[in-house]
């Protein structure tokens, strides 16, 4: 029979697998599991039937406990039910998988497992959730590749209904489930043969049924049975293992592929053995390959619950004398982490006398390069101790162990791709890999790294392209082909670290080939130099412009890669190219597809894409590595190191700063970065400005902005302001000041909100905003620190009830990271300039607690007396508890001051004068304008008092006025 190949990502390969062995799917979404749900909706809503001839009922529920509990009552009427998670959900889910368990019920729970929210969430890859539930007695299956998703989902579900038992069946979340491969599948009916009808037709009989089975479950017992019908139960987990080991042993049949409970690669007279779960096994074999005279091996665990003590001692060789196992997990206070302490438990029964040390790596998809795991077993073979980290510099407690460069040279060509996000350099790479991968016999991979601003932050696209399967589970290093879509980027990154001698770099530039020499920085024309490589760039953003695109210009860059890159013949790739937008766009119309047709063949046009010539004497420039400080040690060795892409080199000493160790981040940041990354911004035309401020109001990112002048500050002023202010129009006590609008055009994400909603643009003929080219404007940036920071709001002006009066308030939330023309976000700024000095807020995860908290870019600020919001996140479901869990703290502290001012009161130490005071503060206590202005003269004469009762309040003086407690919704409010 025919093969089949598909270029899929690991949550693709389990939505497909899955979808045919359920009945009913109860779901909630949660990052990165969301698209195997998704997926299962589509091919519901397509009426796709599964292998028992019907369509899966998905249901989307409250919360990922509802999904759970809805598996629970599916299961026990008797429909095979599945569902699908991650981190926080899956917790949610512990106490029905417990009932799971316990009610023999064989559900299907697929999670790709991520980092669980601690001292900041992270959305990202680890096994803290799926460890989370090793003590429920669920099986757990794990797949460690996107072609043992592919090979594995439909293993889980037999196992489930085999057993009777539910499954967990986990990958690792964004490195696996995000990870696209071009992966060969099993022809659905040799999976449906599989199927142990009879199971399917006992655990059908055993459900819950009126008519036919009318029988209680789920009742309560005492201290006299509970204890022996949970030992009773024993056997279940002994023949779920031999159930287990037949479907893994079919799946080896099957596919060719060697599957067990438990998987051995490596030399046989292997010394020292890494054991692990998850992709850092496809590293793992990769260096024990490029290693051959040493005596490696490899033990990975896809069986990890119900752990077979048996199995594992049979895969592992005689000769084994050390062992390090790698957990991709933080278990604080444990003597050691969970798959440690299994196998320690496991050589110990079997009274095997192996060394095992366990070591910590890759928490929240921290990258496992090939050095890392040679580091490994160098210490295993050097001097090995327990309790060690690697990846990471630990210059605290001094866990991690030194690494040194290796790399291995492998076969395939490796592309790495630098893009804004939202500029669709994604998705050009996404449809790249499914040309290759789909169209030649070239296998393919891709792994897409994002920071998390919701857009606009810098996107990493890692591709790799050859003639075997790919096994390279981390970022591209050496790369043949380097593109960057912003040429900003070259001034902020060091793009051009991972290029490869003799490799090719694209730059989307609107520099012209003339002057593109004069503005490269001397390090990237040393580097160029230095690796003899070929320099390309193109204009894009004009190409785009003209063919009517706006700012896409990923299908340009797409056709100019294929045509650089040299992964397949050009013309092969334009025919693929053209079929495939032809598909994706037909349905808006021909004029759409044409479009992308002309921009198929711009980027290849020699007049477009035009080759620099590298300059041998550029490897003798001189380099200049002063980072530009501000003096702020936080800022410039935190924050900047971060935006640099340089976290990874941060050492744990570095969050031992501030506050840094509980998460805590400084406010007055994202303004001080100056991202640039818009390539138009707005430009002001006094002469047709009506003064409306709406441009600032509708402005997402707080990046325009009106302001009324006195004298002293129009002096203060940067030259540059000239004469370019006007008379203010309209309101009381104006007559003294000057009305400007102010663009920050380095902060400015050009979405052109304020251009479209200007009422000024509105009178016929007339333009008081525009956008222009972003590189003449950024000069204008001085003139944006300054007006911003030093001018100071003028009371008594314009009602602030008003859209022109408001938008003269400063906003306590600036630049945030959402996305271009963001609709929240004006409303959260709108928040900020009403109440943003006494403000605090409960923020649900989603949108909003993103583009306001991704470390360390918090958009809030707080003015020069020190005030401003006051923010946190706890978790995606429980917003409303925890402002309400401040407001009753708030409430609190303000109870006690009024207990202890209600106590002192007709003292005979309390001054007059102070007694007179308190008295208007009770009788105001919750009027926040009012306290606020006689809290300070209150705290004085409290602190000069002579009556000591009334100096207890002085512990609560921060908490003299009331707060503005508000809650906000992940994606909203
Ligand atoms: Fe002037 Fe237009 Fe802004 Fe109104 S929206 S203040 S007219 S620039």
């Amino acid at each position: 029979m025919k093969k089949i190949f598909l270029s899929i990502d690991g949550n693709t390969a389990a939505g497909l697998a899955s979808y045919s062995f359920t009945e009913i799917a109860g779901i909630f979404p949660i990052t990165p599991s969301s698209p195997m749900a998704e997926l299962v909706d589509v091919y519901a809503s397509q009426g796709k039937l599964n292998y028992f001839g019907e369509v899966v009922k998905v249901v989307e529920m409250q919360s990922e406990g509802g999904a759970a509990g809805t598996v629970h009552g599916a299961l026990q009427a008797g429909a095979l039910a599945t569902t699908y998670t991650a981190s926080q959900g899956l917790l949610l889910m512990i106490p029905n998988i417990y009932k799971w368990v316990g009610e023999l019920l064989p559900a299907v729970l697929h999670v790709s497992a991520r980092s669980l929210a601690t001292r900041s969430l992270s959305i990202f890859g680890d096994h803290q959730d799926v460890y989370a539930i090793r003590q429920t007695g669920i099986t757990m299956l794990c797949s460690h590749s996107v072609q043992e998703v592919a090979d594995l989902t439909a293993v889980a579900h037999l196992i489930a209904i085999d057993s009777s038992m539910p499954m967990c069946h986990f990958f690792d979340g964004f490195r696996t489930s995000h990870e696209i491969q071009k992966v060969e599948m099993v022809h659905a009916e040799d999976w449906r043969r599989q199927i142990p009808m009879d199971k399917v037709a006992a655990f059908r009989k055993r459900a819950l049924n009126p008519h036919c089975h009318p029988v209680t479950r789920g009742g309560a017992e005492n201290d006299d049975i509970y204890f022996q019908g949970r030992e009773a139960q024993n056997r279940k987990f002994d023949e779920t293992i031999e159930i287990a080991e037949k479907y893994l042993r079919i799946a080896s049949e099957l596919t060719g592929r060697e599957y067990g409970l438990f998987t051995y690669y490596g030399r046989q007279d292997a010394c020292d053995v890494i054991v692990a779960m998850g992709s850092v096994t496809e590293v793992t074999k990769e260096v024990i390959d490029a290693l051959p005279s040493r005596k490696l091996g490899l033990l990975k665990v896809h069986l990890y619950r119900p752990f077979s003590i048996k199995h594992f001692i049979d895969a592992l060789p005689k000769t084994v004398k050390r062992i390090a196992v790698l957990d991709r997990t933080k278990e604080g206070g444990a003597l050691g982490e969970p798959l440690y302490l299994d196998v320690v438990a496991a050589l110990r029964q079997a009274e095997r006398n192996i060394q095992v040390y366990g070591g910590r790596y890759g928490l929240s998809s921290k990258d496992m390069q090939p050095k890392d795991i040679k580091a490994v077993y160098d210490f295993l073979k050097d001097k090995p101790r327990h309790n060690f980290t690697v990846g990471i510099n630990d210059d605290v407690t001094h866990l991690s162990i030194p690494v040194c460069d290796f790399q291995i040279e492998n076969e395939y060509k490796s592309c790495l791709f630098y893009g804004l996000g939202s500029d669709g350099t994604v998705s050009a790479n996404k449809s790249s890999i499914k040309i290759i991968g789909e169209a030649t016999n070239k296998y393919a991979q891709a792994y897409f790294a994002y920071d998390s601003r919701k857009a606009g932050g810098v996107t990493r696209s890692h591709l790799r392209f050859g003639n075997n399967p790919i096994r390279s589970t981390y970022y591209v290093k050496n790369a043949d082909f380097i593109s960057c879509s912003l040429d900003s980027y070259i001034f902020k990154f060091d793009i051009l670290q991972n290029l490869k001698v003799g490799g090719t770099f694209l730059l989307n530039t609107s520099v012209k080939p003339k002057q593109i020499k004069s503005m490269l920085p001397d390090r990237v024309k040393c580097q160029l130099a230095q690796k003899k490589a070929k320099f390309y760039i193109i204009n894009a953003n004009a190409v785009a412009q003209e063919l009517g695109m706006g700012r896409h210009t990923n299908t340009i860059l797409q056709a100019s890669f294929f045509k650089l890159a040299n992964i397949i013949p050009l013309n092969s790739a334009i025919e693929y190219m053209k079929k495939y937008a032809e598909k994706s766009y037909s349905k808006k119309g021909p004029e759409v597809v044409q479009m992308n047709y002309k921009a198929i063949d711009a980027g290849v046009d020699p007049e477009l894409l035009r080759e620099i010539k590298v300059e041998p004497c550029w490897k003798k420039l001189e380099i200049n590595h002063v980072k530009e400080l501000t003096g702020d040690d936080y800022f410039d060795n935190y924050v900047m190191e971060v935006g640099a892409l340089r976290g990874d080199d941060l050492p744990v000493s570095s969050f031992l700063k501030g506050e840094l160790l509980d998460g805590t981040m400084e406010n007055n940041i994202t303004f001080k970065e100056k991202r640039n990354i818009a390539d138009r911004v707005p430009k002001w035309h006094k002469e047709n400005c009506i003064q409306c401020n709406v441009c600032s109001f509708v402005c997402p990112h707080a990046t325009i902005r009106p302001f009324l002048l006195d004298e002293a500050e129009l002096m203060a002023a940067p030259k540059m302001i000239g004469d370019d202010y006007l008379k203010p129009l309209g309101g009381p006590n104006v007559a003294d000041y000057k009305y400007r609008i102010q663009v920050s055009p380095m902060n400015c994400v050009g979405c052109s909100l304020c251009v479209t909603e200007c009422l000024g643009n509105k009178i016929p003929g007339k333009t008081a905003l525009e956008m222009v080219d972003a590189e003449g404007e950024t000069k204008e940036e001085v003139l944006a620190d300054y007006l911003y920071q030093h001018v100071s709001v003028k009371p008594n002006t314009f009602p602030t009830t008003t859209i022109k009066g408001v938008s003269f308030l400063k906003p306590y939330m600036e630049v945030s990271g959402a996305c271009a023309g963001c609709g929240e976000t004006p409303y959260y700024r709108l928040l900020s300039q009403l109440f943003g000095d006494d403000l605090m807020i409960a923020n649900a995860t989603g949108c909003s607690s993103i583009y306001s908290g991704s470390t360390p870019l918090t958009p809030f600020v707080k003015d020069r007396s020190g005030k401003g919001i006051a923010w946190a996140n706890s978790l995606f479901e429980d917003n409303a508890e925890f402002g309400f869990g401040m407001r009753m703290a708030v409430n609190q502290h303000l109870a006690t001051i009024k207990r202890i001012f209600e106590s002192v009161l007709g003292c005979r130490d309390l001054e007059e004068e102070l007694e007179d005071l308190v008295r208007d503060y009770l009788a105001n206590i919750k009027n926040r304008g009012f306290t606020a202005k006689i809290r300070d003269r209150l705290v004085r004469l409290i602190e000069n008092s002579c009556c000591e009762g009334i100096k207890e309040v002085l512990p609560f003086k921060d908490d003299l006025v009331d707060k503005s407690v508000w809650i906000v919704g992940g994606d909203g409010w």
